[in-house]
């Protein structure tokens, strides 16, 4: 018996990283580079460019639509196309670090988050009416 690796006839040939390749390819990466230039793992926010993919997020690899890309990393580009995360999710994702650059912007979120923990906090500890609580949280000016 002859072992041979050369493809024989009647072989189907189908290259396993094909669509591996097609997902990265750098057709991909200038469209995802130029439509999203601030690039970071949608997900966790890694910045390391030589671990990030241009994942497409309807997972079909010929798609290269601005809005069917996203950069993730190996890990979470894995768990999208698991089906893990819902696409809507990736693209507010993708917004969000498009228009902060990776800089927090806590502002909104934390608005008047001390006197808001407070009033909590004297809720919990004293099992106080909640509207009286409010009644000094609303007086306060805004911040
Ligand atoms: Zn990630």
């Amino acid at each position: 018996m002859k072992l041979t690796c050369e493809p024989q006839d009647g072989d189907l040939l189908v290259p396993a990283d094909a669509a591996a390749l097609a997902r990265n390819s750098s057709l991909t990466r200038r469209i995802a580079t130029v439509a999203y230039p601030f690039k970071c793992c949608v997900v966790c926010g890694l910045q390391l460019e030589a671990g990030l993919q241009a994942a497409h997020l309807d997972q079909r690899p010929l798609n290269n639509e601005p809005d069917n890309l996203a950069w993730m990393c190996v890990t979470h580009h894995t768990m999208l196309d698991l089906g893990l995360y819902p696409v809507e999710a990736i693209k507010m994702m993708r917004n969000h670090w498009q228009v902060t650059e990776g800089v927090p912007d806590n502002s909104l979120r934390m608005k008047n988050a001390g006197p808001k923990s407070a009033a909590t906090r004297r809720r919990n500890l004293q099992g106080s009416n909640p509207q009286e609580d409010l009644q000094g949280f609303n007086a306060l000016p805004p911040v």
